[in-house]
């Protein structure tokens, strides 16, 4: 069925998903949208309504508390959600595909027994620690240390920028560590770390330029101590495994960064429509239509690049190139959209009550989060043997 996902057919069962995220969207989302970007304020009360729905649990088996869905309609409900609120849409595509996702792929049963029904039922979050101040694009330059002193780990280190790491309901942050050297080459593994350790701290929230209603933390680690088995996967795997699933969270973020493209889209046409100018709506100019058709048309390309990337993961062939792809033209179309959006409306585009200004404040951070485009360019230069 995942072999060839079209955007104009969608099989029902994630047509029918999309459509009732879009009607959450609308209805739910979007009346708090505006208030929670001016107050920075999390937003409690949607994160309980998409728990609801089961949105956290999607891509899951349902052994697992999840919805026996999988990757492709996680992506279809970021679209959607992304076309309203991308602080919304962040916070699930990182309490999914970096919060349980890591666990889900590489933990042990008893692992994810104990953390993935919190997790997936939306009850709790997980962060997902790999930058650090000195260790972003290249994240191999971790300093985090995990040091085995008899059965626990020592952790000692700093991580910043993590998402969903300070709200309330987190539980938990994935981090890598040096836990040793090999080959001349520092080991690198992952270990989860309870956010109720003592010695961890989710330091003040960054004041950002976007995303103002997502959660952003530094984090500190001074002697935490966890137990062995909290090692996932295999030690000196970690950077490895982190680098898979930021293979596939590409993907969730294309498809986030596509619906802020065609939020803008929306939003033109029926302001373009609505305001009058010289005697006429202002989409009568060929200028204006023509802006419209262009963001149309990068918002339609972009989604075919993320559709193919994931009915590509999902039909377990290679997807890495398509991955980075789907990454950069989605995020450059929503920065492109944006831009042109807030033109189309003039000064009030400026205004931050519009839907367009907060889109124009939060693409920038899709040319950037989860591998920036130089590194989306590098990838995809790697896949053709540069
Ligand atoms: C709001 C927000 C949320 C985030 N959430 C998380 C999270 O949950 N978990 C997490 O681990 N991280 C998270 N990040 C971190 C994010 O992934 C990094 O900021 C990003 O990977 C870039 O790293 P950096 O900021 O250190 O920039 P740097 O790596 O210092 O890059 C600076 C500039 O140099 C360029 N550059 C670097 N190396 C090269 C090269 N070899 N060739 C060409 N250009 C290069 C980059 O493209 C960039 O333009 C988040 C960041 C933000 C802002």
């Amino acid at each position: 069925m995942t072999d060839f996902l079209s955007t104009g057919t969608l099989p029902d069962d994630y047509r029918d998903l999309a459509l009732t995220v879009r009607d959450f969207a609308q209805k739910v989302v979007a009346p708090v949208s505006a208030k929670h970007d001016e107050d920075h304020s999390f937003p409690y009360q949607v994160v309980a309504g998409m728990a609801e729905m089961g949105l956290f649990g999607l891509p899951f088996p349902e052994e697992y508390g999840g919805m026996g869905g999988d990757y492709f309609a996680l992506c279809l409900a970021l679209e959607e959600l992304g076309k309203v609120d991308q602080s919304v849409a962040i916070t699930l595509e990182a309490g999914v595909s970096l919060g349980a996702m890591p666990i889900f792929r590489f933990g042990n049963d008893k692992q994810k027994r104990e953390w993935l029904p919190q997790l997936t039922s939306g009850r709790a979050l997980a962060g997902f620690g790999l930058t650090e101040p000195g260790a972003g694009s290249d994240a191999g330059g971790t300093r985090t240390t995990a040091v085995l002193d008899g059965d626990d780990w020592i952790i000692n280190g700093n991580k910043q920028f993590i998402t969903n790491s300070g709200t309330d309901i987190t539980r938990l942050v994935t981090v890598t560590a040096v836990t040793g050297q090999s080959g001349g080459k520092k080991e690198i593994s992952t270990i989860l770390v309870p956010t109720d350790t003592p010695g961890f701290t989710a330091e003040p929230a960054y004041n950002k330029v976007g995303w103002n209603a997502s959660d952003t933390h530094p984090l500190t680690f001074v002697d935490v101590r966890v137990p062995q088995e909290n090692l996932l996967g295999e030690r000196g795997r970690g950077y490895a495994n982190f680098l898979r699933i930021l293979d596939e969270g590409r993907i969730a973020i294309a498809a986030l960064a596509v619906g802020a493209a065609q939020g803008c889209v929306d939003e033109s046409v029926r302001y373009a429509k609505e305001r009058e100018a010289f005697g006429q709506p202002i989409a009568r100019n060929q200028a204006i239509a023509y802006k419209i058709a262009r963001m149309e048309a990068r918002a339609h390309a972009a989604r075919t690049a993320y559709y193919d990337a994931a009915a590509l993961m999902l039909s377990g062939k290679p997807f890495k190139k398509q991955a980075s792809i789907a990454k950069l033209v989605g995020s450059e179309a929503a920065m492109d959209n944006a831009r042109d959006a807030t033109q189309i409306f003039g000064g009030y585009g400026f205004m931050n009550e519009y839907a367009v200004a907060r889109h124009y404040r939060d693409s920038k951070i899709l040319e950037v989060g989860e591998g920036t485009t130089e590194v989306q360019l590098m990838l995809i230069g790697r896949e053709l043997g540069l």
